[in-house]
């Protein structure tokens, strides 16, 4: 799974060590400086420094290195034992679901699915069923752009394990055949899922931190929490606003060449935001790039003048695959699944010659949408998911 993406960026890798990690201790605090410094400069969304509303500001503040990358969750609540101990239970949250779904450990269900794969169908867990349901549906609407099959195709160009190279033809041929979302099939009255083909490998790398970020955004509103940040390697979802006002938080997209640089502020509010890019994670041969999204039609990283798609939307996990999906998609072909009216909103930043542009087909600023919690509802959909996945 792509997991290790932040790890792996250059210059967050610099920041996160040093000022990410080494604050692990729990921090609480009423400035906004220290939370600045902390988690300001790195992923995609930086917090703009506003000063805090007197009596109204008690923060507590976690990371945690898990998925291969850093999760800062930062909520507001006036009794720090207990707030505490919600953030316990967002950390044992997310690293179970991170032992359901990495590609590096053997043991994980995950594994023994694609251990499966041309098989029969295997009984999986909740999470991994809402999230492979949520995944297909992805798929769908994107037409397969965003493809949770891919794993054969990343696997091949070594952003799995490595080493990273450009692979042969016929082995892109190889890995091509065993990806296709229609190549799973689910059984919705017993929650089983087959992989119909052998050799196929589910890999949620696109996907999975905005799962997490969602299943952990419900859990603090079970716990009764309203302002909150979450910072997944660089998918943010922000809960409520910083000082339990009205105004919204302020989040900066990044320049993408030059990240000491703020490209645009966007206001957001229970939104969640997702950036794909060529940059975060790519390797170079023959002096050219590759970048670690794939395209599931060629079998070959994406070859796009989009350097970044920025998608602000109401679900961590929505933001987090169509980010990824519209990347591959480009904003031409991308310009349905996107808009206002649907509460998505997209920020394109293309390479015109020596300069950046924004495209025109930007939905763009984001506008606060109705309330819709923060993920769409989990009750069971009333077609059978089975009827509509077919083996090709
Ligand atoms: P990041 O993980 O850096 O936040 P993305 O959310 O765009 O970036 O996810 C990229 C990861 O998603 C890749 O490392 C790979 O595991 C997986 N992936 C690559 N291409 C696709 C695709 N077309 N559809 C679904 N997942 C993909
Ligand atoms: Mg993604």
């Amino acid at each position: 799974m792509g997991y290790a993406s932040c790890i792996l960026h250059p210059y967050l890798q610099v920041l996160n060590l040093r000022r990410d990690v080494k604050p692990a201790r729990p921090h609480v605090g009423h400035g906004w400086t220290a939370f600045v410094l902390a988690v300001g400069l790195w992923g995609m969304g930086v917090p703009v420094p506003r000063p805090p509303v007197a009596g109204t500001d008690r923060w507590t503040q976690r990371t945690w290195v898990v998925m291969g990358t850093y999760l800062t969750v930062r909520v507001r609540h006036p009794d720090s034992a207990y707030a505490e101990r919600i953030l316990d239970g967002v950390i044992d949250l997310v690293q179970d679901l991170d032992r359901r779904l990495t590609l590096y450990d053997p043991s994980s269900e995950l594994w023994a699915l694609n251990r499966q794969a041309g098989g029969p169908p295997l009984p999986v867990s909740e999470p991994l069923w809402d999230l492979l349901e949520r995944a297909l549906a992805y798929s769908r609407e994107t037409q397969g752009a965003f493809d949770v099959t891919i794993g054969p195709i990343v696997q091949t160009w070594g952003f799995l394990e490595g080493p990273r190279r450009v692979p042969s033809d016929e082995a892109i041929a190889r890995a091509r055949a065993r990806v296709g979302y229609t190549k799973v099939e689910l059984d919705s009255s017993r929650r089983t899922v087959r992989l119909t083909t052998p050799g196929m490998v589910l890999d949620f790398g696109g996907i999975a931190k905005g799962y997490a970020l969602d299943r952990a955004v419900e859990l603090l509103r079970q716990a009764g929490l309203r302002d909150a940040l979450l910072n997944f390697g660089g998918e943010i979802y922000a809960m409520g606003t910083p000082d339990g006002g009205d105004r919204p938080w302020t989040l900066a997209v990044r320049h993408p060449r030059r990240p000491d640089r703020v490209w645009r502020e966007l206001p957001v509010r229970d939104m969640a935001v997702s950036t794909s890019g060529d940059y975060e994670r790519f390797f170079f041969q023959g002096g050219r790039r590759y970048s670690h999204i794939l395209s599931p039609w060629t079998g070959r990283p994406v070859e796009t003048d989009v350097v970044s798609v920025t998608v602000v939307a109401p679900s961590a996990t929505e933001a987090d695959a169509l980010s990824t999906a519209l990347f591959v998609m480009g904003p031409e072909r991308a310009q349905a699944l996107v808009g206002a009216d649907r509460c998505r909103y997209v920020l394109w930043i293309r390479q015109q010659g020596r300069h950046l542009i924004e495209d025109p087909r930007s939905v763009w600023p984001p506008r606060p949408c109705p309330s819709q919690g923060s993920r769409p509802s989990r009750t069971p959909k009333p077609n059978n998911p089975s009827s509509d996945i077919r083996p090709q």
